[in-house]
């Protein structure tokens, strides 16, 4: 029997941004180094497949560094962690490699310089979401304040509307921000907003890959975590744009066949900490049932590295 004909609209960029592919090499350098088992505080990023693949080399995947013996090295997560926990590392006397994203960074000391400058901030983020908890940590209680959504701004209770600042999770969907920080703007027209986007090139360059190819597709497959926040935004970002079916899958396994029924034309993209290998098997499993013609949409092309930390870099 001959397969149905589709279309498979394939967006680039896609997948490992600069700060998973730093820290994946940091997980992997640091087993190098010191031997297994290395400890890891919190998933080194928020992929089953990778971590799975760093615990096969020796990796032990925590979520407190109470769960860390004393005389084996931890590393913290690419989403960043407030400032007690390399302060309490330390005070252990505990060897720690931080792979916080040099960008998260960015966003840490942004905040730090507002705070210092005696401005009270707003950050822009998901609650409970570690970057967000990293980041609204490297301040004391109460110096940062959460805005999810722009009811949220219209509730919101600050210290003095004169002195604000505003920063944002690096993940977020740019369209839903704007909105969000247009409500801030209008509620304190005196509040500081970043010289440059907190949201980082990799989560706008996917949203926007996406964009270009919502309106001549029917379905939209988006490889990633379900506590991905950047693979989520964009599943919203494919709905929002026209999209009539957009699904989150971590594999080939999780496609649900049925709801692609008489589609004739799809997107294959995949969030920051999707390895390429689970995009070419969702695209092999599409292959065996489709006649695929694939295109590549290109929006954006990626030259971004970041270097390991100093620590990795000289011998033991
Ligand atoms: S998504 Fe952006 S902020 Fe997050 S690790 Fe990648 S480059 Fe860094």
């Amino acid at each position: 029997m001959s397969k149905p004909p589709l279309t498979l609209y394939l967006a680039a960029p896609r997948g490992f941004c600069a700060g998973v592919d730093r820290a994946i090499k940091i997980v992997e350098m640091a087993l190098q180094k010191w031997g297994a088992p290395v400890y890891v505080r919190h998933e080194i990023v928020h992929n089953k497949f990778v971590v799975d693949a760093l615990r096969d080399q020796g990796a032990v995947f925590v979520e407190e560094l109470d769960d860390c013996p004393e005389d084996r090295p931890v590393i913290f997560s690419a989403h960043g962690v407030p400032k007690a926990v390399p302060a309490e590392a330390a005070r252990r006397e505990m060897v720690y490699v931080d792979a916080t994203c040099p960008l998260v960074s960015k966003v840490h000391i942004e905040a730090e310089r507002h705070h210092e400058n005696g401005l009270q901030i707003v950050m822009i983020g998901h609650a409970g979401h570690p970057e967000t908890i990293g980041t609204m940590g490297q301040l004391p209680d109460g110096e940062v304040l959460l805005v999810e959504t722009e009811a949220d701004v219209a509730t919101l209770s600050v210290r003095d509307p004169a002195r604000l600042a505003f920063v944002t999770q690096t993940t977020l969907s740019v369209d839903d921000t704007k909105g969000i920080v247009a409500a801030l703007q209008a509620r304190f027209p005196a509040i500081i907003g970043p010289h440059k986007e907190d949201i980082c090139y990799a989560t706008t360059n996917r949203q926007e890959a996406v964009k270009a190819m919502a309106g001549k597709i029917d379905a939209m497959l988006v490889v990633g975590a379900p506590n991905s926040s950047n693979s989520r935004r964009l599943v919203e970002v494919a709905a929002k744009n026209g999209c009539a079916y957009a699904q989150l899958v971590q594999r080939a396994t999780d496609i649900d066949w049925r709801a692609l029924e008489g589609i004739r034309a799809i997107g294959i993209t995949a969030g920051a900490s999707a390895p390429e290998v689970l995009v070419n098997e969702v695209i092999d499993a599409l292959k065996a049932r489709y006649d695929v013609t694939v295109e590549q949409v290109e929006t954006a092309t990626e030259n971004v590295e970041f270097k390991v930390p100093r620590i990795l870099r000289v011998p033991a």
